[in-house]
């Protein structure tokens, strides 16, 4: 089996969370939420947490060589080794180009793109209630997490001023990157303005092409094409 290899990117809202975990589960492979650790390091006042509690409260991105380390000691878990999905991570070309450092012995990496409009991620954002303990998106209309029980929150991130702050800086900053992915055929833009579901099957249909293609063809020695 190849190793699933997975990064999605998308605006604050998008749904990147939700999918990157249904992927993951599917797979039993780790997902990997640079926004989660950050906001467990803060919770647990870990050192990195007390440096990075401001910039999270303020929607603004932690400096690349702190994330660069988070994700490097990471990925150099054993259970990353048959594949991982990452969240939130890459934000930036440097870290985009730093991931591709760590990747040198492994096989390449599918960014799948999450598109939603701009005006149906303030919608969601602003009405978006998180489980406290998990960080798991909650389902509408119920009082706790549906996978642990915790008590529901609003994201300190999550207030409107902070949301439109986030929204420029991944225009500014992080969107430049599906040109980064997309020049090398590793980009699998999807549509994320549909229900969950939909979001969901037509990733799984993706990720069977892609993989199967890519299992075939380190069977037979094949080529570098690319099945995107
Ligand atoms: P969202 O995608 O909804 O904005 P995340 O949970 O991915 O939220 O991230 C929350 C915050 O954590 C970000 O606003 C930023 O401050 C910080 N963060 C997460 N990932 C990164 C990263 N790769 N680089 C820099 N900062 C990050
Ligand atoms: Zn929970």
């Amino acid at each position: 089996m190849t190793p699933i290899r997975v990064a999605f990117l998308g605006p604050p809202g998008a749904g990147k969370g939700t999918q990157a975990a249904r992927l993951a589960q599917q797979h039993g492979i780790p997902r990997i939420s640079t926004g989660d650790i950050l906001r467990h390091a803060v919770h647990a006042r870990t050192d990195i947490g007390c440096l990075a509690k401001r910039t999270l409260d303020r929607g603004e991105l932690v400096a690349d060589d702190v994330v660069m380390r988070i994700v490097s000691e990471r990925l150099s878990r054993a259970d990353a080794r048959r594949g991982f999905v990452l969240d939130g991570f890459p934000r930036t070309v440097e870290q985009a180009a730093g991931l591709e450092q760590l990747m040198v012995d492994r096989d390449g990496l599918i960014a799948i793109e999450i598109v939603v409009g701009e005006s149906e991620l303030i919608r969601r954002l602003s009405n978006r209630m998180v489980c406290r303990d998990c960080g798991n998106a909650a389902d509408a209309g119920v009082l706790t997490c549906h996978v642990c029980a915790g008590p529901l929150t609003q994201r300190t991130d999550d207030i409107e001023s902070v949301v439109l702050e986030r929204l420029a800086l991944y225009r500014r900053v992080t969107a430049p990157l599906t040109e980064f992915y997309r020049s090398r055929g590793q980009l699998y833009p999807v549509d994320g303005g549909r229900a969950c579901d939909r979001v969901e099957a037509d990733i799984n249909a993706f990720i069977q092409r892609r993989f199967a293609f890519r299992a075939a063809e380190s069977a037979s020695e094949g080529s570098e094409s690319i099945g995107v």
